[in-house]
Protein backbone atom coordinates (compact mmCIF):
# COMPACT_ATOMS: atom_id res chain seq x y z
CA UNK A 1 0.00 0.00 0.00
CA UNK A 2 2.67 2.41 1.13
CA UNK A 3 4.70 1.97 -1.95
CA UNK A 4 1.72 1.95 -4.19
CA UNK A 5 1.13 6.08 -2.86
CA UNK A 6 4.78 6.20 -3.13
CA UNK A 7 4.66 5.59 -6.93
CA UNK A 8 1.08 7.60 -7.03
CA UNK A 9 1.96 10.75 -5.11
CA UNK A 10 5.85 10.89 -6.90
CA UNK A 11 3.73 10.31 -10.66
CA UNK A 12 1.60 13.21 -9.64
CA UNK A 13 4.14 15.43 -9.01
CA UNK A 14 6.23 13.99 -12.08
CA UNK A 15 3.59 15.43 -14.46
CA UNK A 16 3.21 18.32 -12.46
CA UNK A 17 6.76 19.27 -12.69
CA UNK A 18 7.36 18.41 -15.84
CA UNK A 19 6.53 22.02 -17.89
CA UNK A 20 8.17 24.12 -14.92
CA UNK A 21 11.76 25.46 -15.63
CA UNK A 22 13.93 23.30 -13.03
CA UNK A 23 17.66 24.56 -12.86
CA UNK A 24 20.15 24.27 -10.68
CA UNK A 25 22.63 21.56 -9.05
CA UNK A 26 20.97 18.54 -7.76
CA UNK A 27 23.33 16.37 -5.54
CA UNK A 28 22.85 12.36 -4.91
CA UNK A 29 23.02 10.57 -1.77
CA UNK A 30 23.83 6.63 -1.41
CA UNK A 31 24.99 4.48 1.14
CA UNK A 32 25.93 1.55 0.85
CA UNK A 33 26.65 -0.64 -2.00
CA UNK A 34 26.45 -4.13 -0.81
CA UNK A 35 26.08 -7.15 -2.31
CA UNK A 36 24.56 -9.25 0.05
CA UNK A 37 21.99 -6.74 1.80
CA UNK A 38 18.38 -6.27 0.74
CA UNK A 39 17.41 -3.22 -1.54
CA UNK A 40 17.04 -0.27 0.80
CA UNK A 41 17.04 3.15 1.54
CA UNK A 42 20.47 3.01 2.71
CA UNK A 43 21.65 0.11 0.71
CA UNK A 44 21.85 0.13 -3.36
CA UNK A 45 22.69 -3.11 -4.53
CA UNK A 46 26.03 -3.27 -6.73
CA UNK A 47 23.82 -4.31 -9.97
CA UNK A 48 21.36 -1.28 -9.44
CA UNK A 49 24.00 1.01 -8.37
CA UNK A 50 25.73 0.35 -12.01
CA UNK A 51 22.37 1.12 -13.67
CA UNK A 52 22.05 3.80 -11.98
CA UNK A 53 25.14 5.23 -12.84
CA UNK A 54 25.28 4.20 -16.99
CA UNK A 55 21.59 6.44 -16.36
CA UNK A 56 23.18 9.22 -14.65
CA UNK A 57 26.34 9.12 -17.71
CA UNK A 58 23.73 9.19 -20.57
CA UNK A 59 21.78 11.71 -19.23
CA UNK A 60 23.17 13.95 -17.00
CA UNK A 61 26.24 16.25 -16.47
CA UNK A 62 27.85 14.64 -13.85
CA UNK A 63 30.19 17.05 -12.16
CA UNK A 64 33.35 16.90 -9.43
CA UNK A 65 32.78 18.68 -6.01
CA UNK A 66 35.61 20.77 -7.19
CA UNK A 67 33.34 22.65 -9.77
CA UNK A 68 31.25 23.76 -6.96
CA UNK A 69 34.12 25.52 -5.41
CA UNK A 70 35.43 26.65 -8.41
CA UNK A 71 32.03 28.79 -9.36
CA UNK A 72 31.93 31.99 -7.69
CA UNK A 73 28.47 32.00 -8.86
CA UNK A 74 26.76 28.88 -9.99
CA UNK A 75 25.20 30.36 -12.95
CA UNK A 76 27.60 28.10 -15.36
CA UNK A 77 26.61 25.17 -13.66
CA UNK A 78 23.12 25.31 -13.28
CA UNK A 79 21.64 22.09 -15.42
CA UNK A 80 18.79 22.07 -17.27
CA UNK A 81 15.66 19.82 -17.33
CA UNK A 82 16.98 17.74 -20.76
CA UNK A 83 20.80 17.62 -18.89
CA UNK A 84 20.34 18.24 -14.99
CA UNK A 85 23.82 19.16 -13.38
CA UNK A 86 24.13 16.16 -10.75
CA UNK A 87 27.02 15.77 -8.12
CA UNK A 88 26.93 11.84 -6.88
CA UNK A 89 27.84 11.52 -2.77
CA UNK A 90 28.41 8.33 -0.34
CA UNK A 91 27.62 9.20 3.17
CA UNK A 92 30.04 7.59 6.21
CA UNK A 93 33.06 5.21 4.02
CA UNK A 94 32.04 1.81 3.76
CA UNK A 95 34.29 -0.12 2.30
CA UNK A 96 31.39 -1.94 -0.18
CA UNK A 97 32.07 1.81 -1.72
CA UNK A 98 35.72 1.03 -2.57
CA UNK A 99 34.54 -2.73 -3.63
CA UNK A 100 31.77 -2.24 -5.01
CA UNK A 101 30.98 1.49 -5.90
CA UNK A 102 34.39 2.49 -6.83
CA UNK A 103 35.04 0.27 -9.96
CA UNK A 104 31.84 1.62 -11.58
CA UNK A 105 32.55 5.31 -11.17
CA UNK A 106 36.07 4.71 -12.32
CA UNK A 107 35.13 2.60 -15.16
CA UNK A 108 32.46 5.18 -16.73
CA UNK A 109 34.87 7.91 -15.68
CA UNK A 110 32.14 9.84 -12.94
CA UNK A 111 33.39 11.75 -10.31
CA UNK A 112 31.95 11.72 -6.18
CA UNK A 113 32.38 12.63 -3.34
CA UNK A 114 32.86 10.46 -0.24
CA UNK A 115 31.77 12.07 3.29
CA UNK A 116 34.23 10.43 5.86
CA UNK A 117 33.14 9.28 9.81
CA UNK A 118 36.96 9.68 10.15
CA UNK A 119 36.97 8.39 13.58
CA UNK A 120 35.77 4.53 12.17
CA UNK A 121 37.99 4.90 8.69
CA UNK A 122 40.78 1.74 8.95
CA UNK A 123 38.98 0.16 12.21
CA UNK A 124 36.37 -2.56 13.15
CA UNK A 125 34.22 -0.12 13.86
CA UNK A 126 30.66 -0.31 13.07
CA UNK A 127 27.49 1.66 12.57
CA UNK A 128 25.32 0.02 15.00
CA UNK A 129 22.52 -1.30 13.00
CA UNK A 130 25.81 -3.27 10.80
CA UNK A 131 27.17 -4.90 13.52
CA UNK A 132 26.21 -8.38 12.10
CA UNK A 133 28.54 -7.42 9.33
CA UNK A 134 31.94 -9.01 8.95
CA UNK A 135 35.13 -6.94 9.77
CA UNK A 136 36.37 -4.71 8.40
CA UNK A 137 33.03 -2.89 7.29
CA UNK A 138 34.83 0.59 6.78
CA UNK A 139 36.83 1.15 4.23
CA UNK A 140 40.89 1.55 5.37
CA UNK A 141 43.26 4.78 4.58
CA UNK A 142 44.71 3.16 1.79
CA UNK A 143 42.08 2.20 0.06
CA UNK A 144 40.59 6.14 0.68
CA UNK A 145 44.02 6.98 -1.00
CA UNK A 146 43.90 4.67 -3.67
CA UNK A 147 40.35 6.47 -4.78
CA UNK A 148 41.64 9.69 -4.45
CA UNK A 149 44.52 9.29 -6.79
CA UNK A 150 41.19 7.85 -8.88
CA UNK A 151 39.49 11.28 -8.78
CA UNK A 152 37.34 10.53 -6.04
CA UNK A 153 37.25 13.37 -3.40
CA UNK A 154 36.95 13.40 0.18
CA UNK A 155 36.03 15.22 3.08
CA UNK A 156 34.88 15.41 6.55
CA UNK A 157 31.18 14.00 8.17
CA UNK A 158 32.22 14.21 11.92
CA UNK A 159 34.55 11.70 13.87
CA UNK A 160 32.17 9.27 15.38
CA UNK A 161 28.84 10.33 13.93
CA UNK A 162 26.64 12.34 16.74
CA UNK A 163 24.06 14.39 16.08
CA UNK A 164 25.14 17.43 16.25
CA UNK A 165 22.24 19.71 17.09
CA UNK A 166 21.86 17.82 20.29
CA UNK A 167 25.72 18.69 21.52
CA UNK A 168 26.90 21.86 23.16
CA UNK A 169 28.72 24.32 21.17
CA UNK A 170 32.38 23.36 22.00
CA UNK A 171 31.08 19.20 21.82
CA UNK A 172 30.38 19.69 18.49
CA UNK A 173 33.81 22.42 17.72
CA UNK A 174 35.63 19.04 18.81
CA UNK A 175 33.84 16.71 16.68
CA UNK A 176 33.97 18.50 13.29
CA UNK A 177 37.61 19.29 14.14
CA UNK A 178 39.11 15.97 14.88
CA UNK A 179 37.48 15.03 11.73
CA UNK A 180 39.51 17.50 9.83
CA UNK A 181 42.45 16.72 11.65
CA UNK A 182 43.12 13.30 11.07
CA UNK A 183 41.93 13.83 7.15
CA UNK A 184 44.56 16.47 7.42
CA UNK A 185 47.21 14.12 8.94
CA UNK A 186 46.79 11.37 6.05
CA UNK A 187 48.35 13.33 3.62
CA UNK A 188 46.67 12.55 0.36
CA UNK A 189 45.19 14.62 -2.43
CA UNK A 190 41.50 14.56 -2.92
CA UNK A 191 40.67 16.00 0.77
CA UNK A 192 38.97 18.73 0.43
CA UNK A 193 38.84 20.64 4.06
CA UNK A 194 36.36 23.43 3.18
CA UNK A 195 33.43 20.86 2.98
CA UNK A 196 31.42 19.54 5.01
CA UNK A 197 28.24 17.13 5.45
CA UNK A 198 26.03 16.81 9.12
CA UNK A 199 25.56 12.86 10.04
CA UNK A 200 21.86 12.44 9.62
CA UNK A 201 21.74 15.89 7.82
CA UNK A 202 21.47 17.55 12.02
CA UNK A 203 22.51 20.79 12.13
CA UNK A 204 21.72 23.81 14.51
CA UNK A 205 22.86 27.73 14.69
CA UNK A 206 25.74 26.80 16.83
CA UNK A 207 26.57 24.22 13.86
CA UNK A 208 26.61 26.76 11.17
CA UNK A 209 28.57 29.17 13.55
CA UNK A 210 31.12 26.38 13.49
CA UNK A 211 31.16 26.17 9.99
CA UNK A 212 31.84 29.76 9.55
CA UNK A 213 34.75 29.96 11.97
CA UNK A 214 36.66 26.89 10.61
CA UNK A 215 36.27 27.82 7.01
CA UNK A 216 33.69 25.67 5.84
CA UNK A 217 32.41 26.75 2.07
CA UNK A 218 29.91 24.45 1.55
CA UNK A 219 28.22 21.61 3.83
CA UNK A 220 25.34 19.22 3.20
CA UNK A 221 22.33 18.43 4.47
CA UNK A 222 19.43 15.51 3.70
CA UNK A 223 17.25 18.40 3.22
CA UNK A 224 15.15 17.43 0.02
CA UNK A 225 15.22 19.90 -3.78
CA UNK A 226 17.53 21.46 -5.78
CA UNK A 227 20.16 23.72 -5.12
CA UNK A 228 20.80 27.53 -6.47
CA UNK A 229 22.09 30.52 -6.25
CA UNK A 230 19.52 31.11 -3.53
CA UNK A 231 20.35 27.97 -1.34
CA UNK A 232 22.74 29.17 1.29
CA UNK A 233 25.98 27.47 0.70
CA UNK A 234 26.13 25.60 4.33
CA UNK A 235 22.95 24.28 4.03
CA UNK A 236 23.00 22.44 0.52
CA UNK A 237 20.19 19.89 -0.65
CA UNK A 238 20.27 16.79 -0.99
CA UNK A 239 18.17 14.06 -2.93
CA UNK A 240 18.10 10.47 -1.46
CA UNK A 241 18.75 7.33 -3.32
CA UNK A 242 17.07 4.42 -2.45
CA UNK A 243 18.57 0.68 -3.65
CA UNK A 244 14.65 -0.09 -5.17
CA UNK A 245 14.91 2.97 -7.28
CA UNK A 246 14.14 2.04 -10.59
CA UNK A 247 15.56 4.35 -13.53
CA UNK A 248 12.20 6.02 -14.02
CA UNK A 249 12.18 6.71 -10.23
CA UNK A 250 15.96 8.35 -10.88
CA UNK A 251 14.50 10.38 -13.51
CA UNK A 252 11.91 11.46 -11.15
CA UNK A 253 13.93 12.30 -8.39
CA UNK A 254 16.01 14.57 -10.60
CA UNK A 255 12.88 16.04 -11.65
CA UNK A 256 11.94 16.95 -7.92
CA UNK A 257 9.00 14.61 -7.76
CA UNK A 258 10.42 12.85 -4.42
CA UNK A 259 10.70 16.54 -2.65
CA UNK A 260 7.33 16.36 -1.43
CA UNK A 261 7.40 13.24 -0.03
CA UNK A 262 10.58 13.27 1.22
CA UNK A 263 10.01 16.18 3.11
CA UNK A 264 7.26 14.50 5.15
CA UNK A 265 8.86 11.48 5.98
CA UNK A 266 11.95 13.98 7.30
CA UNK A 267 9.27 15.45 9.20
CA UNK A 268 7.74 12.47 10.71
CA UNK A 269 11.61 11.54 11.66
CA UNK A 270 11.79 14.48 14.08
CA UNK A 271 8.55 14.59 15.41
CA UNK A 272 9.60 10.66 16.59
CA UNK A 273 13.33 11.57 18.06
CA UNK A 274 13.29 12.57 21.60
CA UNK A 275 15.25 16.03 22.63
CA UNK A 276 15.96 16.06 18.97
CA UNK A 277 13.40 19.40 19.04
CA UNK A 278 16.59 21.88 18.04
CA UNK A 279 18.17 20.62 14.87
CA UNK A 280 16.94 22.46 11.52
CA UNK A 281 16.82 19.07 9.84
CA UNK A 282 17.12 15.27 10.30
CA UNK A 283 17.05 11.95 8.28
CA UNK A 284 18.96 9.26 7.05
CA UNK A 285 22.88 10.66 6.61
ZN1 LIG B 1 26.26 9.56 7.84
Amino acid sequence: MKQILRHLTSNFFYLLKLPQKREGVIVLTYHRVHEAMPADDLNTPPEIFRRHMRYLKDHCRVIALGELLKEEAWEPLKGTRAQPTVVITFDDGYRDNYLNAYPVLKELGLPAVLFLVTGMIGTDKKRPRYAALPDPDMMDWEEVREMAEGGITFAPHTHTHPRLAQMSYEQQKKEIQDSLETLNAQHFAGFCKSVFCYPYGDYNEDTLAIMAELGFRLAFTVKPGINDAKTPLLELRRTGINGRDTLFDLKKKLAGAFDWLHEQTQRKTLHHLVGGAGGKGKGAG
